[in-house]
Protein backbone atom coordinates (compact mmCIF):
# COMPACT_ATOMS: atom_id res chain seq x y z
CA UNK A 1 0.00 0.00 0.00
CA UNK A 2 1.77 3.26 -1.09
CA UNK A 3 0.86 7.17 0.74
CA UNK A 4 -0.97 8.31 -2.31
CA UNK A 5 -3.99 10.13 -1.59
CA UNK A 6 -7.23 8.18 -2.99
CA UNK A 7 -8.37 10.34 -5.55
CA UNK A 8 -8.41 8.38 -8.55
CA UNK A 9 -10.01 4.74 -9.35
CA UNK A 10 -7.11 3.34 -11.28
CA UNK A 11 -6.55 0.44 -13.56
CA UNK A 12 -3.89 -2.51 -12.91
CA UNK A 13 -1.44 -1.61 -14.93
CA UNK A 14 1.65 0.44 -15.17
CA UNK A 15 3.82 0.95 -18.02
CA UNK A 16 7.33 1.17 -18.13
CA UNK A 17 7.84 2.81 -21.77
CA UNK A 18 6.36 3.94 -25.03
CA UNK A 19 7.40 3.92 -29.05
CA UNK A 20 5.00 5.71 -30.81
CA UNK A 21 1.52 4.68 -30.71
CA UNK A 22 2.10 1.40 -28.42
CA UNK A 23 3.02 1.48 -24.27
CA UNK A 24 4.87 -1.24 -22.60
CA UNK A 25 3.81 -2.68 -19.34
CA UNK A 26 6.01 -4.19 -16.22
CA UNK A 27 5.87 -7.22 -17.70
CA UNK A 28 6.43 -6.48 -21.55
CA UNK A 29 3.20 -6.95 -22.84
CA UNK A 30 2.29 -4.08 -25.42
CA UNK A 31 -0.96 -2.01 -25.29
CA UNK A 32 -1.78 0.13 -28.51
CA UNK A 33 -2.62 3.88 -27.08
CA UNK A 34 -6.22 5.28 -28.54
CA UNK A 35 -6.16 7.38 -25.40
CA UNK A 36 -2.94 9.13 -25.59
CA UNK A 37 -3.25 10.49 -22.10
CA UNK A 38 -6.76 11.67 -22.46
CA UNK A 39 -5.30 13.88 -25.45
CA UNK A 40 -1.68 14.61 -24.36
CA UNK A 41 0.59 12.47 -26.22
CA UNK A 42 0.01 14.44 -29.83
CA UNK A 43 3.20 12.62 -31.03
CA UNK A 44 2.85 9.60 -29.44
CA UNK A 45 5.21 8.18 -26.95
CA UNK A 46 9.42 9.00 -27.05
CA UNK A 47 9.28 11.03 -30.53
CA UNK A 48 13.13 11.48 -31.11
CA UNK A 49 12.59 15.02 -31.69
CA UNK A 50 10.73 15.87 -28.89
CA UNK A 51 13.02 13.82 -26.69
CA UNK A 52 15.80 15.55 -28.34
CA UNK A 53 14.40 18.96 -27.74
CA UNK A 54 13.78 18.31 -23.84
CA UNK A 55 17.11 16.73 -23.55
CA UNK A 56 18.83 19.92 -25.29
CA UNK A 57 16.90 22.14 -23.30
CA UNK A 58 17.34 20.57 -19.81
CA UNK A 59 21.00 20.55 -19.87
CA UNK A 60 20.67 24.98 -20.53
CA UNK A 61 18.25 25.74 -18.14
CA UNK A 62 15.06 24.69 -16.61
CA UNK A 63 13.39 26.99 -15.19
CA UNK A 64 14.18 30.88 -14.46
CA UNK A 65 10.74 32.65 -13.70
CA UNK A 66 8.86 35.33 -15.23
CA UNK A 67 10.67 37.52 -13.34
CA UNK A 68 12.83 37.52 -16.31
CA UNK A 69 12.50 37.26 -20.06
CA UNK A 70 12.17 34.01 -21.23
CA UNK A 71 12.88 34.08 -25.17
CA UNK A 72 11.75 30.43 -25.55
CA UNK A 73 8.35 31.74 -24.17
CA UNK A 74 8.07 35.09 -26.49
CA UNK A 75 9.07 32.91 -29.47
CA UNK A 76 6.23 30.22 -28.39
CA UNK A 77 3.50 33.36 -27.90
CA UNK A 78 4.60 34.52 -31.42
CA UNK A 79 3.70 30.55 -32.72
CA UNK A 80 0.53 30.24 -31.04
CA UNK A 81 -0.18 33.85 -32.51
CA UNK A 82 0.27 33.10 -36.13
CA UNK A 83 -1.30 30.52 -35.82
CA UNK A 84 -4.54 31.21 -34.26
CA UNK A 85 -4.45 34.77 -35.36
CA UNK A 86 -5.16 35.68 -31.59
CA UNK A 87 -3.18 38.60 -30.20
CA UNK A 88 -1.52 37.78 -26.70
CA UNK A 89 -0.52 34.34 -25.02
CA UNK A 90 -0.29 33.82 -20.94
CA UNK A 91 1.33 30.73 -20.11
CA UNK A 92 0.31 28.61 -16.82
CA UNK A 93 0.81 24.58 -16.62
CA UNK A 94 -2.70 22.55 -16.76
CA UNK A 95 -5.98 22.73 -18.67
CA UNK A 96 -7.86 24.00 -15.54
CA UNK A 97 -5.16 26.84 -14.90
CA UNK A 98 -5.62 28.00 -18.59
CA UNK A 99 -9.40 28.69 -17.74
CA UNK A 100 -9.21 30.14 -14.40
CA UNK A 101 -7.11 32.95 -16.54
CA UNK A 102 -9.70 33.07 -18.99
CA UNK A 103 -12.33 33.47 -16.06
CA UNK A 104 -10.26 36.00 -14.14
CA UNK A 105 -9.54 37.64 -17.55
CA UNK A 106 -13.63 38.18 -18.53
CA UNK A 107 -14.12 39.28 -14.53
CA UNK A 108 -11.74 42.24 -15.22
CA UNK A 109 -13.03 42.88 -18.64
CA UNK A 110 -16.23 43.16 -17.43
CA UNK A 111 -15.15 45.40 -14.26
CA UNK A 112 -13.37 47.90 -16.30
CA UNK A 113 -16.74 48.50 -17.71
CA UNK A 114 -18.68 49.24 -14.47
CA UNK A 115 -19.95 45.83 -14.36
CA UNK A 116 -19.78 45.09 -10.21
CA UNK A 117 -20.87 41.27 -10.61
CA UNK A 118 -20.32 40.37 -14.44
CA UNK A 119 -21.79 36.89 -15.30
CA UNK A 120 -20.27 34.52 -17.48
CA UNK A 121 -22.69 32.18 -19.72
CA UNK A 122 -21.58 28.01 -19.97
CA UNK A 123 -22.66 25.05 -20.82
CA UNK A 124 -24.76 21.89 -19.92
CA UNK A 125 -22.63 18.64 -20.23
CA UNK A 126 -19.12 21.16 -20.38
CA UNK A 127 -15.69 20.26 -18.63
CA UNK A 128 -13.28 23.07 -17.38
CA UNK A 129 -11.19 21.57 -14.73
CA UNK A 130 -11.11 20.81 -10.63
CA UNK A 131 -10.44 24.00 -9.25
CA UNK A 132 -13.08 25.66 -7.40
CA UNK A 133 -14.19 28.43 -10.03
CA UNK A 134 -13.46 25.83 -13.10
CA UNK A 135 -15.87 23.18 -10.99
CA UNK A 136 -18.42 25.83 -10.61
CA UNK A 137 -18.32 26.37 -14.61
CA UNK A 138 -18.74 22.64 -15.68
CA UNK A 139 -21.72 21.36 -16.08
CA UNK A 140 -21.44 18.23 -14.30
CA UNK A 141 -23.18 17.86 -10.59
CA UNK A 142 -20.35 14.54 -9.99
CA UNK A 143 -17.59 17.47 -10.20
CA UNK A 144 -19.64 19.47 -7.38
CA UNK A 145 -20.97 17.48 -5.18
CA UNK A 146 -19.56 18.10 -1.94
CA UNK A 147 -17.29 21.10 -2.54
CA UNK A 148 -20.28 23.86 -2.17
CA UNK A 149 -20.38 26.69 -1.91
CA UNK A 150 -19.51 27.04 -5.83
CA UNK A 151 -18.19 30.06 -7.25
CA UNK A 152 -20.89 32.02 -8.42
CA UNK A 153 -21.25 34.13 -12.12
CA UNK A 154 -22.17 31.94 -13.75
CA UNK A 155 -25.15 31.37 -16.20
CA UNK A 156 -25.97 28.03 -17.67
CA UNK A 157 -27.52 27.07 -20.86
CA UNK A 158 -28.18 24.20 -23.29
CA UNK A 159 -25.11 23.08 -25.70
CA UNK A 160 -25.50 23.66 -29.16
CA UNK A 161 -29.20 25.91 -28.36
CA UNK A 162 -28.54 29.15 -29.96
CA UNK A 163 -32.17 30.33 -28.57
CA UNK A 164 -31.29 29.25 -25.69
CA UNK A 165 -28.62 31.77 -24.84
CA UNK A 166 -30.49 34.41 -26.83
CA UNK A 167 -32.88 33.76 -23.93
CA UNK A 168 -30.73 33.78 -21.54
CA UNK A 169 -29.72 37.42 -22.37
CA UNK A 170 -32.98 38.38 -22.27
CA UNK A 171 -33.34 42.00 -19.94
CA UNK A 172 -30.01 41.69 -18.43
CA UNK A 173 -26.45 43.84 -18.84
CA UNK A 174 -24.48 41.91 -16.73
CA UNK A 175 -23.11 38.86 -18.70
CA UNK A 176 -19.88 39.39 -20.16
CA UNK A 177 -19.23 36.60 -22.35
CA UNK A 178 -19.81 32.86 -23.01
CA UNK A 179 -17.91 30.27 -22.59
CA UNK A 180 -17.67 26.82 -24.26
CA UNK A 181 -15.70 24.06 -25.54
CA UNK A 182 -16.06 24.20 -29.65
CA UNK A 183 -16.10 19.82 -29.45
CA UNK A 184 -16.82 18.70 -25.71
CA UNK A 185 -14.68 15.97 -24.66
CA UNK A 186 -15.68 14.55 -21.14
CA UNK A 187 -19.10 15.51 -21.80
CA UNK A 188 -19.17 12.21 -24.68
CA UNK A 189 -17.88 14.14 -28.05
CA UNK A 190 -20.46 16.29 -28.93
CA UNK A 191 -19.45 18.74 -31.64
CA UNK A 192 -21.07 22.16 -31.49
CA UNK A 193 -22.74 22.60 -35.04
CA UNK A 194 -20.40 25.65 -36.93
CA UNK A 195 -23.79 27.26 -37.61
CA UNK A 196 -23.94 27.78 -33.57
CA UNK A 197 -20.71 29.04 -33.08
CA UNK A 198 -20.64 31.47 -35.84
CA UNK A 199 -24.18 32.77 -34.34
CA UNK A 200 -21.95 33.09 -31.13
CA UNK A 201 -19.82 34.86 -33.29
CA UNK A 202 -22.59 37.28 -34.44
CA UNK A 203 -24.21 37.52 -30.93
CA UNK A 204 -20.72 38.49 -28.86
CA UNK A 205 -19.72 41.09 -31.52
CA UNK A 206 -23.13 43.10 -31.07
CA UNK A 207 -23.34 42.73 -27.42
CA UNK A 208 -19.34 42.91 -26.79
CA UNK A 209 -18.98 40.26 -24.91
CA UNK A 210 -15.81 37.59 -24.74
CA UNK A 211 -16.65 34.46 -26.83
CA UNK A 212 -14.65 32.06 -25.09
CA UNK A 213 -13.35 28.59 -26.54
CA UNK A 214 -12.06 26.19 -23.69
CA UNK A 215 -9.64 24.04 -26.38
CA UNK A 216 -8.07 21.91 -23.24
CA UNK A 217 -9.10 18.98 -25.08
CA UNK A 218 -9.96 19.67 -28.93
CA UNK A 219 -6.89 21.89 -29.75
CA UNK A 220 -3.57 21.96 -31.25
CA UNK A 221 -4.55 19.64 -34.18
CA UNK A 222 -6.56 17.19 -32.71
CA UNK A 223 -9.92 17.72 -34.64
CA UNK A 224 -7.65 18.31 -37.83
CA UNK A 225 -7.65 21.73 -37.42
CA UNK A 226 -4.89 23.63 -35.58
CA UNK A 227 -7.78 24.78 -32.89
CA UNK A 228 -11.48 23.28 -32.82
CA UNK A 229 -13.02 26.74 -33.52
CA UNK A 230 -11.26 26.87 -37.01
CA UNK A 231 -13.54 24.26 -38.48
CA UNK A 232 -16.17 26.89 -38.30
CA UNK A 233 -14.03 29.51 -39.85
CA UNK A 234 -14.53 31.84 -36.91
CA UNK A 235 -11.78 33.22 -34.00
CA UNK A 236 -12.68 33.68 -30.39
CA UNK A 237 -11.81 36.66 -27.93
CA UNK A 238 -10.02 34.20 -25.50
CA UNK A 239 -9.04 30.66 -25.97
CA UNK A 240 -7.86 28.07 -23.46
CA UNK A 241 -5.22 25.56 -24.29
CA UNK A 242 -3.29 22.75 -22.44
CA UNK A 243 -3.76 19.17 -22.63
CA UNK A 244 -1.74 18.24 -25.98
CA UNK A 245 0.24 21.40 -26.29
CA UNK A 246 3.39 20.13 -24.72
CA UNK A 247 2.79 16.38 -26.01
CA UNK A 248 3.08 15.70 -22.39
CA UNK A 249 5.33 18.51 -20.58
CA UNK A 250 2.57 20.26 -18.36
CA UNK A 251 1.68 23.56 -20.13
CA UNK A 252 -1.19 25.72 -20.78
CA UNK A 253 -1.72 28.88 -22.41
CA UNK A 254 -4.44 31.49 -22.20
CA UNK A 255 -5.38 33.48 -25.69
CA UNK A 256 -6.61 36.69 -25.76
CA UNK A 257 -7.55 38.84 -29.30
CA UNK A 258 -9.50 41.89 -29.99
CA UNK A 259 -11.45 43.30 -26.92
CA UNK A 260 -10.33 40.99 -24.83
CA UNK A 261 -6.37 42.03 -25.52
CA UNK A 262 -4.49 44.01 -23.08
CA UNK A 263 -7.09 43.46 -20.55
CA UNK A 264 -4.44 41.95 -17.72
CA UNK A 265 -2.01 44.06 -16.43
CA UNK A 266 1.37 43.77 -14.68
CA UNK A 267 -0.27 42.52 -10.96
CA UNK A 268 -3.27 40.86 -12.63
CA UNK A 269 -2.38 37.40 -12.63
CA UNK A 270 0.82 35.05 -12.80
CA UNK A 271 2.08 31.76 -12.61
CA UNK A 272 5.53 30.62 -10.85
CA UNK A 273 5.96 27.95 -13.10
CA UNK A 274 4.05 29.00 -15.94
CA UNK A 275 6.04 29.00 -19.48
CA UNK A 276 9.38 28.22 -18.29
CA UNK A 277 11.76 27.19 -20.92
CA UNK A 278 11.49 23.38 -20.37
CA UNK A 279 8.03 23.78 -20.77
CA UNK A 280 8.12 25.83 -23.58
CA UNK A 281 10.85 24.05 -25.53
CA UNK A 282 8.03 20.93 -25.62
CA UNK A 283 5.32 22.93 -26.79
CA UNK A 284 7.48 24.61 -29.47
CA UNK A 285 8.83 21.39 -30.97
CA UNK A 286 4.89 19.88 -30.71
CA UNK A 287 3.75 22.28 -32.84
CA UNK A 288 7.32 22.23 -35.91
CA UNK A 289 6.77 18.22 -36.02
CA UNK A 290 2.61 19.10 -36.30
CA UNK A 291 3.73 21.33 -39.25
CA UNK A 292 6.52 18.99 -40.72
CA UNK A 293 4.97 15.87 -40.41
CA UNK A 294 1.51 16.93 -41.78
CA UNK A 295 -0.14 15.77 -38.51
CA UNK A 296 -3.36 17.94 -39.18
CA UNK A 297 -3.81 16.28 -42.48
CA UNK A 298 -3.02 13.03 -40.28
CA UNK A 299 -5.54 13.66 -37.79
CA UNK A 300 -8.64 14.36 -40.30
CA UNK A 301 -7.49 10.84 -42.46
CA UNK A 302 -7.06 8.52 -39.71
CA UNK A 303 -10.43 10.12 -37.99
CA UNK A 304 -12.31 9.26 -40.96
CA UNK A 305 -10.92 5.86 -41.65
CA UNK A 306 -11.52 4.70 -37.85
CA UNK A 307 -15.09 6.54 -37.77
CA UNK A 308 -15.79 5.13 -41.21
CA UNK A 309 -14.65 1.41 -39.85
CA UNK A 310 -16.47 2.21 -36.93
CA UNK A 311 -19.39 2.91 -38.52
CA UNK A 312 -19.71 0.19 -41.10
CA UNK A 313 -19.03 -2.60 -38.12
CA UNK A 314 -21.22 -1.02 -35.90
CA UNK A 315 -24.54 -0.13 -37.90
CA UNK A 316 -27.64 -1.36 -36.94
CA UNK A 317 -25.92 -3.17 -33.93
CA UNK A 318 -28.60 -3.04 -30.78
CA UNK A 319 -27.19 -0.88 -28.29
CA UNK A 320 -25.12 1.50 -30.51
CA UNK A 321 -26.54 4.66 -30.50
CA UNK A 322 -24.45 6.94 -31.93
CA UNK A 323 -20.58 7.50 -33.34
CA UNK A 324 -19.00 11.13 -32.95
CA UNK A 325 -16.17 12.44 -34.55
CA UNK A 326 -13.87 15.25 -35.03
CA UNK A 327 -10.48 14.28 -36.44
CA UNK A 328 -9.10 12.20 -33.66
CA UNK A 329 -11.90 13.06 -30.77
CA UNK A 330 -14.01 9.65 -31.77
CA UNK A 331 -17.26 8.92 -29.31
CA UNK A 332 -19.27 5.67 -29.61
CA UNK A 333 -22.69 6.05 -27.89
CA UNK A 334 -23.98 3.48 -26.27
CA UNK A 335 -27.46 2.85 -24.73
CA UNK A 336 -26.08 1.63 -21.42
CA UNK A 337 -23.25 2.05 -19.27
CA UNK A 338 -19.89 0.92 -20.68
CA UNK A 339 -17.30 1.71 -18.26
CA UNK A 340 -16.47 -2.26 -17.96
CA UNK A 341 -15.26 -2.50 -21.62
CA UNK A 342 -11.87 0.12 -20.52
CA UNK A 343 -11.17 -3.32 -18.50
CA UNK A 344 -12.01 -5.60 -21.24
CA UNK A 345 -10.09 -3.48 -24.01
CA UNK A 346 -6.97 -3.08 -21.62
CA UNK A 347 -7.19 -7.36 -21.52
CA UNK A 348 -7.08 -7.20 -25.28
CA UNK A 349 -4.23 -4.76 -25.22
CA UNK A 350 -6.07 -1.85 -26.30
CA UNK A 351 -6.29 1.34 -24.00
CA UNK A 352 -9.52 3.15 -24.99
CA UNK A 353 -11.73 5.50 -21.63
CA UNK A 354 -15.24 5.76 -21.41
CA UNK A 355 -16.62 9.28 -20.22
CA UNK A 356 -19.68 10.18 -19.35
CA UNK A 357 -21.14 6.84 -18.72
CA UNK A 358 -21.90 5.60 -21.70
CA UNK A 359 -19.72 6.68 -24.20
CA UNK A 360 -16.54 5.04 -25.15
CA UNK A 361 -14.29 7.69 -26.32
CA UNK A 362 -11.19 7.33 -28.76
CA UNK A 363 -7.72 10.19 -28.78
CA UNK A 364 -5.65 8.30 -30.44
CA UNK A 365 -2.17 10.83 -31.32
CA UNK A 366 -2.02 12.59 -34.21
CA UNK A 367 0.95 10.84 -35.70
CA UNK A 368 -1.49 7.62 -35.47
CA UNK A 369 -0.87 5.63 -38.37
CA UNK A 370 -3.32 3.72 -40.88
CA UNK A 371 -2.41 0.06 -39.98
CA UNK A 372 -3.26 1.09 -36.22
CA UNK A 373 -6.18 2.46 -37.12
CA UNK A 374 -7.20 -0.37 -38.61
CA UNK A 375 -5.75 -2.57 -35.56
CA UNK A 376 -7.72 -0.05 -33.37
CA UNK A 377 -10.93 -1.04 -35.06
CA UNK A 378 -10.78 -4.47 -35.46
CA UNK A 379 -10.07 -4.92 -32.10
CA UNK A 380 -12.67 -2.80 -30.57
CA UNK A 381 -15.31 -4.01 -32.72
CA UNK A 382 -16.09 -7.99 -31.23
CA UNK A 383 -14.71 -6.26 -27.61
CA UNK A 384 -18.00 -3.80 -28.02
CA UNK A 385 -20.57 -6.09 -30.03
CA UNK A 386 -19.73 -8.79 -27.18
CA UNK A 387 -20.02 -6.49 -24.26
CA UNK A 388 -23.72 -5.65 -26.17
CA UNK A 389 -24.50 -9.49 -26.57
CA UNK A 390 -23.43 -10.30 -23.05
CA UNK A 391 -25.78 -7.87 -21.76
C1 LIG B 1 -8.98 18.24 -19.33
C2 LIG B 1 -9.76 19.46 -19.54
C3 LIG B 1 -9.66 20.55 -18.66
C4 LIG B 1 -8.82 20.50 -17.39
O1 LIG B 1 -7.48 20.36 -17.67
P1 LIG B 1 -6.44 20.01 -16.46
O2 LIG B 1 -5.11 20.10 -17.13
O3 LIG B 1 -6.79 18.64 -15.98
O4 LIG B 1 -6.64 21.03 -15.42
C5 LIG B 1 -10.36 21.70 -18.96
N1 LIG B 1 -11.13 21.77 -20.06
C6 LIG B 1 -11.26 20.75 -20.92
C7 LIG B 1 -12.11 20.91 -22.14
C8 LIG B 1 -10.59 19.56 -20.69
O5 LIG B 1 -10.75 18.53 -21.53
Amino acid sequence: MSHLMNTYGRLPVAFSHGEGSWLFDLSGKRYLDALSGIAVSTLGHNHPRLVRAIAEQASRVIHTSNLYGIPLQEALSDRLAELSAMDEVFFCNSGCEANEAAIKLARLYGYKRGIAEPVIIVMEHSFHGRTLATLSATGNKKVQIGFEPLVGGFLRVPFDDLAAVERSLEGRADVVGILLEPVQGEGGIHVAQQAYLKALRTLCDERELLLMFDEVQCGVGRTGKWFGHQNADIKPDVMSLAKGLGSGVPIGACLAAGRAAGVFQPGNHGSTFGGNPLACAAALTTLSVIDEEGLLENAERIGRIICSGLSKALEGVPGVLDIRSAGLMIGIELDRPCGALVAQALEAGYLINVTADKVVRLLPSLNFSEGEATALVDGLVPLIKGFLAAQ
